[in-house]
């Protein structure tokens, strides 16, 4: 028996503090917030801005670029006036590594204009500049009043935490495997930066905190530990997931897990694209993670059987793939226009077996004819049938009853809202 994604409840967050990115909220109580990153050359501002706007449109809630020199840096005040001319204003986040405070100070108008900095604090400077050049980045956030993700990653951990929590294991009576001490100086270093930064003046509602992995189970372990010894906002994601359905599943696995528990209050999926494919993708994917558990809705969600010897053909599923294109390429302008939108359940069902049943569950659904059966296709709407489609027009006809369900039972939005 399957349990309606509706139902399922994430424990309550672990967090009691909200973040404020620009207009965006993240934490305790705020719907858990999707972000992405650009792969664009950051100091080219029209490609940037474009990949930007459609990251934006396809639903990313912020929008990260890299800012790795001073071209990328001089750059960003022109993405933001670019953005704003095609009607776009998704907060941005620069990426800092290595010169980040440089960048900052030479370049005011790329620290006015981003909405938060990222520190990797492995890569913001070694030995004793480490800590001058942390401070001078966190003063700049100070200064502009810009939040900071704290962001560590288990490629380019500080060496320095490493070393020191090596150092306190080879005294420890019985010393902990190698794993569990790289997972204790990930948490390390994310929280005595955190302080760090507190102690220089950036308050505690500014402040997000990741520590990225790329192994499943070494997440689930890292933020189950980080959260249960702080109150920041958790940025969620799994380092280098990589690409297509192994990248897509590694992260679900993840972040389901995490996100049931209460865990994580921004999340980015990071896919590695494939040749030529979209980086929308990546935003697809962290919707469809949160939407399937319940926890917020973005796009209708569309119930298709898997088929099997009952379906007679390819329709079926030719069918199911339009409608959820058809849903995608809608739900800009239908969220512009309507209230609720987002919440609509279509089903499109392979045979008599399942599907009556599963369409009257569905705002619409239509169960398609098996072999063997009457080549009729009944369609139920709120869960009465209403029409019975026939011949070669059932996408077509389908579509229009979409339409008309939409235009009639989601009230127009008021301007404004
Ligand atoms: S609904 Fe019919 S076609 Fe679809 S999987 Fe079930 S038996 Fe097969």
């Amino acid at each position: 028996m399957s349990v309606s994604p509706r139902v399922a409840a994430a424990q309550p967050r672990h967090t009691t503090r909200i973040v404020r990115v620009g207009p965006v909220a993240i934490g305790a109580g705020a719907p858990i917030v999707v972000q992405s990153m650009t792969n664009t050359d950051t100091a080219d501002h029209v490609s940037t801005a474009i990949q930007i706007a459609q990251l934006a449109r396809a639903g990313s809630e912020l929008v990260r670029i890299t800012v790795n020199n001073d071209e990328a840096a001089k750059a960003v005040p022109r993405i933001r006036e670019q953005l704003l001319r095609m009607g776009v204003e998704v907060p941005l986040i620069g990426d800092f590594h290595y010169n980040g405070h440089t960048l900052l100070a030479d370049n005011p108008a790329c620290a006015e204009v981003l909405d938060k900095y990222r520190i990797n604090p492995g890569n913001v400077g070694q030995g004793a500049k480490r800590g001058t050049q942390f401070a001078q980045i966190v003063e700049k956030a100070c200064q502009y009043g810009k939040p900071v993700r704290i962001g560590v990653n288990w490629g380019s951990l500080d060496p320095s935490v490493l070393a020191r929590m090596m150092d306190a294991n080879a005294a420890r009576a019985e010393p902990w495997e190698a794993g569990a001490v790289m997972r204790e100086a990930l948490v390390v270093s994310a929280l005595e930066s955190a302080r760090l930064a507190e102690t220089l003046g950036l308050g505690a509602d500014r402040i997000i905190l990741s520590a990225k992995v790329s192994s499943v189970q070494d997440l689930i372990a890292v933020y189950r530990d980080m959260a249960s010894r702080c109150d920041y906002p958790l940025h969620l994601g799994l380092t280098e997931a990589g690409m297509g359905s192994k990248g897509i599943v590694a992260s679900t696995a993840a972040l389901g897990v995490l996100l049931q528990e209460g865990i994580g209050d921004t999340i980015r999926v990071s896919l590695t694209p494939e040749p030529g494919g979209a980086r929308t993708q990546e935003v697809v994917v962290a919707q469809e993670i949160l939407q399937s558990m319940g926890l917020r809705a973005f796009t209708p969600m569309v119930t298709a059987c898997p088929g099997c010897g009952r379906t007679t053909s390819s329709f079926f599923q030719e069918l199911a793939q339009s409608v959820q294109h058809y849903v995608r390429e809608k739900m800009p302008s239908w969220r512009e226009r309507y209230d609720g939108v987002e919440n609509l359940t279509l089903a499109v069902m392979g045979c008599v077996v399942n599907g009556p049943g599963e369409s009257k569950h569905a705002n619409i659904g239509i169960s398609l004819p098996g072999t063997g059966e009457t080549p009729a296709a009944p369609v139920f709407i709120d869960g009465e049938k209403a029409v019975t489609l026939r011949g070669d027009n059932i996408a077509a006809e389908f579509q229009a009853i979409l339409d008309n369900y939409v235009a009639t039972r989601y009230s127009a939005k008021r301007p404004g809202n």
